[in-house]
């Protein structure tokens, strides 16, 4: 379970103090694809990049599985970081390596064996869609495609959670509805937690169970989809 409890974080500027995150409450269930939405500048990132570790909450606390992420160092805070995959608007491939090469990445990183890494990558291939693709580069691929490689990528480390930033907001509809259901099957399937983080409600509607709306920093709503969509 991911649990926000009174969160806010103030960065210091040119022009003073800036409060990016403003007393957040928020509660994720194991399993549960969870929607944060908000425009530009409404805090989302800042959220996900405390939630990894990057950056310290000026106050409140966050935990995972009940462990305060703040309180994690070193070895621990990198096992911790292995249990969240991440997936990105621009994809964040690297383009000199083949999708295959790409998905086998953190695995490599994490100095699996290569015989080892290879089958969980071709695995992986199989679960987002990819065969026939492995030894492309992703130049030449489409952009569902490339985001395909992103969510192998995000799941190699095996994580409970996958943070989706922004990851369909380069995509055309068509393909967009299309990445959003492979993040559909794999939280059923794997049984992963999902946080949708986007500016898009639709995308939300189509998968999230529950929703947070932020505005300016603060929870200015949040509950079922169902709930929270139903008043306009
Ligand atoms: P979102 O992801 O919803 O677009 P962000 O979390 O990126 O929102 O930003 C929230 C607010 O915090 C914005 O006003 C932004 O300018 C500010 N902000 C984000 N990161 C920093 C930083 N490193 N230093 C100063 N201000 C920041
Ligand atoms: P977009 O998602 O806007 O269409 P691209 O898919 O072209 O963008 O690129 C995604 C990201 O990869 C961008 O941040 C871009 O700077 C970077 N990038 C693009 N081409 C290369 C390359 N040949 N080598 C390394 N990085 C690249």
């Amino acid at each position: 379970m991911i649990r926000f409890k009174d969160v806010s974080k103030e960065y210091t500027t040119k022009d003073g103090a800036l409060t990016a995150v403003s007393d957040v409450n928020i509660e994720v269930e194991d399993g549960e694809i969870f929607g944060i939405v908000g425009y530009s500048g409404a805090g989302k990132s800042t959220l996900v990049r405390m939630l990894d570790g990057l950056e310290a909450p000026t106050k409140g606390v966050i935990e995972i599985d009940g462990t305060d992420i703040a309180k994690l160092y070193g070895h621990k805070l990198r096992v911790q970081r292995q249990k969240i995959g991440m997936i990105f608007q621009h994809f964040n491939l690297l383009w000199s390596r083949t999708v295959i090469d790409n998905i086998a990445l953190p695995l490599e990183i994490a100095k699996v064996p290569k015989a080892k890494r290879l089958a969980r990558a071709k695995e992986l291939v199989k679960l987002v869609g990819l065969e026939g693709r492995e030894h492309s580069y992703p130049s030449e691929l489409s952009g569902g495609q490339k985001q395909r490689v992103g969510i192998a990528r995000a799941l190699a480390n095996e994580p409970t959670i996958l943070i989706s930033d922004e990851a369909t907001s380069a995509l055309d509809p068509d393909t967009t509805n299309e990445v959003l259901d492979l993040l559909l099957k794999i939280n059923k399937q794997m049984n992963l937690t999902v946080l949708l983080i986007t500016h898009e409600m639709h995308a939300i509607a189509k998968i999230c169970e529950k929703v947070a709306v932020m505005d300016s920093g603060q929870v200015v709503e949040s509950g079922t989809v169902f709930d929270v969509f139903r008043h306009p």
